[in-house]
């Protein structure tokens, strides 16, 4: 390569152009074995800075989602829950709900996979360009412990609103002191209609009181919080328990099959 190819290079890294300049020796040796033209060169170039770019964003918006485990949508299997409102869940998706700032409930029993859905849409949101955190409402609410004795709180109660997309998991599995409630208040009060919120929670909306303690807190919460908010009830079993139901009603036509010959 010439002293043109150097000085190319060093022109596409001075424009940040890093991909470019990484694939300019193998894209010039291609166009030059196949005769492409100077438009199609150009145009493959600038696909693979374009390629370079969503995938470095797309990776570091997860990176700063916090995801507990990578789950996205490919792994979650819909024919094992035909009972999920599968046009509201490709829906959801898109992220329309998050330009929207609509948030979305979803209720059901423990291993019901709700953590596994908010994880897929969640890194669909990234996928779209969206800041989002996934937290546990636990986990949450403990941070907001933690820095009520300093001056941080305030910070990080703006810190949670600036997200587009904020998933709390597991809303109800622990209750919190009056305190921890009122905090986690803040925060949401903070975020209401200015971010969607997506919550996972196995409590009906009944038993809200029950961790958030305060009747009054908790009914002005819930109007804000299901106001305009997709529900998506999942009724089913524990995903786990029906997976090694199967196994066993398999198992147990192999035996049967076995003791007939
Ligand atoms: P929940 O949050 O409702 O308690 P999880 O999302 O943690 O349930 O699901 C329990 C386990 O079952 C996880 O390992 C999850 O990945 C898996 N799971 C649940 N539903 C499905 C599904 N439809 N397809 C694939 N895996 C699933
Ligand atoms: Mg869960």
């Amino acid at each position: 390569m010439g002293i043109t190819f150097t000085e190319l290079r060093e022109n596409l890294k001075a424009l940040t152009l890093s991909a470019m300049a990484g694939g300019l020796e193998v894209h010039l040796r291609q166009a030059k074995e196949s005769g492409i033209g100077y438009d199609e060169f150009l145009l493959e170039l600038t696909a693979t800075e374009l390629r370079s770019r969503s995938e470095n964003r797309l990776n570091r918006r997860v990176r700063e989602a916090k995801f507990p485990l990578h789950k996205p949508m490919e792994t979650f299997d819909l024919n094992a829950v035909p009972e999920l409102d599968i046009r509201l869940f490709r829906e959801l998706a898109g992220s329309g709900f998050i330009k929207e700032r609509r948030n979305v409930i979803f209720l059901g029993r423990s291993g019901a996979g709700k953590t596994h859905m908010a994880t897929a849409l969640g890194i669909e949101a990234c996928r779209n360009n969206y800041r989002t955190r996934f937290v546990t409402c636990y986990g949450l609410v403990n941070e907001l412990i933690e820095a009520r004795h300093e001056t941080t709180l305030q910070r990080l109660v703006q810190k949670y609103a600036h997200y587009d997309l904020l998933i709390l998991d597991e809303l109800g599995y622990i209750p919190f002191s009056k305190e921890g409630s009122e905090l986690l208040f803040q925060v949401l009060a903070e975020r209401h209609e200015k971010g969607a919120v997506m919550i996972t929670t196995n409590l009906g909306f009944a038993d809200w009181t029950q961790v958030f303690g305060d009747p009054v807190m908790t009914a002005a919460l819930l109007d804000r919080l299901t106001h305009k908010a997709h529900i998506v009830s999942c009724p089913w079993d524990s995903y786990r328990l029906k997976q090694s139901l199967k196994e066993k009603g398999k198992q147990g036509r192999t035996t049967h099959a076995n003791n007939g010959l």
